[in-house]
């Protein structure tokens, strides 16, 4: 049988739904609505109120001296709640602050220096999540939960950096542990493809589909699937991790210990080391970029190699799973339409993987905060533990085939 505190609290939730679902309306209103009684409802909303989950308005009384004490219209206050979505990668921090309908209410982005201790990355993570809430005002209290990318190999049962990634300090360290204990609330880790995928998927590139790879070409390699609309993480975390599909045998050796993986031919360091005889050893990523910008041929030339690696690592993929769409995210990724002809031509080549549409990724280098975003908002129990739900906007393609919710249930 259910406790009277577990009646309560299913009670709110009903109460919440049936505001959200109406929009506006009055006491009376939702008691015919829930099927509870005045009272109850009465006493639901007094509680939601002083919580801040719930705003009442007096409509003006007419001037022509109606009747005294009219209802007072209610709604919900998305920020009654708020969820972070953080993207910890190897060199950045990046917080999206979200309300209960996923509108961003913060931003913020900051460097960290690339041999950060985890602890010390952890530790900036934090206090960027407790910055950002400040600046937009709001209460630390109200933060309910993280979504986090992480750029990491992260097992999917233990939710720890994996032990074989070599020679890595994070080896073993639970990050979604050490966010939730600094911060006091759950935190959900995912690697950083998937979570890019899922922002992409949620209010981006690849809205509307439902059987997608998403490649990031960046300072590595990454990448994260969705199949029948939900994450695939596959049995160990790491399924979609294009990075070290072989593609160049006898190539280079990789950091994973393998030989020709697609990073060693596909990442901003592997492009700038073939382009070294023209433009010296010292390009970083925002200076391709920039000579990208400034239309240099010699680096066009690279990117469409580097469209044709990425392109024979997705065929076999792309065939075998019958995907309708490729998102190619990451910054080189987004930045170069020769790279996106390169992948495409090359994937015309194989018989039926020529059908697959290749899109570059729309959010930038906000994808995986804004996927973090979209995981917390999808963890209906942190909610329901606030006495809270999630208010899905009324948006027609999130709201058709696989939408948020549906995400939720692949991930799990
Ligand atoms: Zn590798």
């Amino acid at each position: 049988m259910a406790s009277l505190k577990e009646m309560r609290n299913g009670n709110r939730l009903r109460l919440l739904r049936a505001l959200h679902l109406a929009g506006e309306a009055d006491r009376a209103e939702l008691a015919r609505a829930t099927g509870l009684s005045r009272a109850t409802v009465s006493g639901l909303v007094g509680e939601a109120i002083a919580r801040g989950h719930v705003v009442e308005r007096h409509p003006e009384r007419p001037a022509s001296g109606g009747r005294r004490g009219r209802p007072g219209v209610l709604r919900l206050d998305p920020r009654g709640g708020v969820v972070a979505g953080v993207d910890l990668g190897h060199t950045h921090v990046h917080v999206v602050l979200a309300d209960l309908r996923a509108e961003v209410v913060g931003e913020r982005r900051v460097a960290l220096a690339a041999d950060a201790a985890p602890d010390v990355a952890l530790d900036a993570a934090a206090a960027l999540v407790l910055a950002v809430a400040r600046s937009a005002g709001v209460e630390p209290e109200r933060l309910l939960g993280v979504g986090m990318a992480v750029a990491r190999p992260l097992d999917g049962e233990t939710g720890r950096v994996h032990t074989a990634a070599p020679a890595s300090r994070w080896a073993g360290v639970a990050p979604g542990e050490a966010m939730t204990r600094r911060l006091g609330v759950p935190v959900r880790p995912l690697n950083d493809g998937n979570l890019a995928l899922l922002g992409e998927h949620v209010r981006g590139a690849a809205r509307g589909a439902r059987d997608v790879v998403y490649v990031k070409l960046s300072e590595g390699v990454g990448g994260g699937l969705l199949l029948d609309g939900a994450l695939y993480a596959g049995a160990r975390g790491v399924a979609g991790e294009l990075g070290h599909v072989t593609v160049a045998p006898g190539g280079r050796i990789c950091r994973c210990g393998n030989r020709g993986c697609l990073e060693t031919v596909a990442s901003a360091s592997a492009l700038a080391r073939s382009l070294a005889p023209t433009h010296g050893d010292a390009l970083t990523l925002p200076r391709l970029l920039e000579l990208l910008d400034g239309g240099d041929v010699v680096v066009e030339r690279g990117l469409r190699d580097v469209g044709r690696h990425v392109a024979r690592a997705l065929a076999p993929l792309c065939l075998a799973l019958d995907v309708e769409l490729v998102v190619v995210g990451g910054e080189l990724g987004a930045a170069s339409r020769r790279l996106l002809d390169a992948v495409r031509a090359e994937l015309r080549k194989c018989a039926t993987s020529g059908s697959v549409a290749v899109r570059p990724g729309q959010l930038g280098d906000r994808a995986e905060a804004l996927g973090g975003v979209a995981l917390a908002l999808d963890q209906e129990d942190w909610l329901r533990d606030a006495g809270l739900i999630a208010l899905e906007r009324p948006d027609p393609v999130a709201a058709g085939r696989g939408s948020p919710r549906a995400l939720g249930a692949g991930i799990g």
